[in-house]
């Protein structure tokens, strides 16, 4: 029987969850549906739980729902099946996995930024100075995977200064961060240090709004990386006239959280590069 799985947004019509996972049944020989749901601002809680009645066996989760399905994962009355792992970083989890009378709740977001930088472009995170732009969900769910992967000083630059100090304190609090240098940056005032890896997780780009960034801010060979995928941004741009010696949008990222939900339902892992190669083409 084909098990049913579905993404959960508002709004919802430009995910390409639904494709990348066909492409991963397709390859993998898996049979599932994938479809995408819109569900009411206020209906989220809900929809998960008509879900849960037809029978589907998990569900993606994506803005601005995240942090809900965290405490449904966590408190909303189900039993959590997991330690809600990476997603308690985050307070926010991606992906839900329906099992027996239980939910179990995990942020994928991290890990596949961490594979797409570390396995698809060959740069090992360990060691690297790297720059977060953001504090918002995004940078949240990243932060955890890429210390724990660099295990190196890491800056985070952010609008709102205190977003940033609030998920410093927070990750913090783990006694294997405790001794990693994690600082706060105040927007605009970002000086004359180098990078090798910069981040953005902000959603400037939706707007195309440009970053203060200064023109030296790319250590040589460094990587930038932009999570928002489908066009290139203002920080794209930037990053090219100022040196960066690889830059990327967020599409690899997507496809490699999409592969982590995708073995956590089903316990396959997908071979993800020929679908972010035929992502690419569509765009
Ligand atoms: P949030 O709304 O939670 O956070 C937005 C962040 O962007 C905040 O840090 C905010 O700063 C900052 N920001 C927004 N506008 C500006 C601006 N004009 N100038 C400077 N900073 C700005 O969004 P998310 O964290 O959920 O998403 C961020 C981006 O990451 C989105 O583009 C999303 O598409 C992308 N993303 C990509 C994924 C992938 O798989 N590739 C996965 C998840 C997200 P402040 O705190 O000051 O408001």
């Amino acid at each position: 029987m084909t098990d049913k799985y579905a993404v959960i947004g508002n709004p919802i019509s430009h995910s390409k969850s639904p494709q990348i996972h066909t492409m991963f049944a397709r390859q993998t020989g898996q049979d599932i549906s994938y479809e995408a749901i819109l569900a009411p601002l206020d209906g989220f809680a809900a929809t998960v739980e008509r879900l849960r009645k037809e029978g589907y066996k998990g569900c993606n989760v994506t803005v601005p729902f995240k942090f809900e399905a965290f405490k449904i994962a966590s408190n909303y009355g189900f039993e959590v099946m997991d330690a809600v792992e990476s997603g308690h970083e985050a307070d926010a989890v991606n992906t839900l996995l329906f099992k027996d009378n239980k939910i179990g709740g995990y942020n994928t977001d991290g890990t596949g930024l961490v594979n797409d930088i570390e396995k698809n472009f060959k740069i090992p995170l360990k060691g690297k100075r790297i720059l977060l732009i953001g504090a918002g969900g995004a940078a949240a769910g990243v932060l955890h995977p890429l210390l724990e992967a660099s295990q190196s000083p890491l800056a985070i630059y952010n609008r709102t200064l205190e977003k940033a100090e609030g998920l410093i304190k927070k990750v913090t609090q783990h006694e294997k961060f405790r001794l990693v240098s994690i600082k706060p940056v105040e927007f605009g005032k970002l000086g004359s240090e180098q990078f090798d890896i910069v981040i953005n997780a902000t959603s400037a780009g939706l707007t195309d709004s440009e970053l203060p960034l200064p023109a030296t801010i790319f250590a040589p060979g460094a990587l930038a990386y932009d999570m928002m995928y489908g066009r290139e941004t203002p920080f794209m741009k930037f990053a090219r006239a100022n040196g960066a010696a690889i830059v990327s949008d967020g599409l690899g990222m997507l496809v490699e959280q999409a592969a982590e939900s995708f073995f956590i339902w089903r316990g396959v892992r997908p071979d993800t590069a020929p679908v972010i190669s035929a992502l690419r083409k569509l765009q």
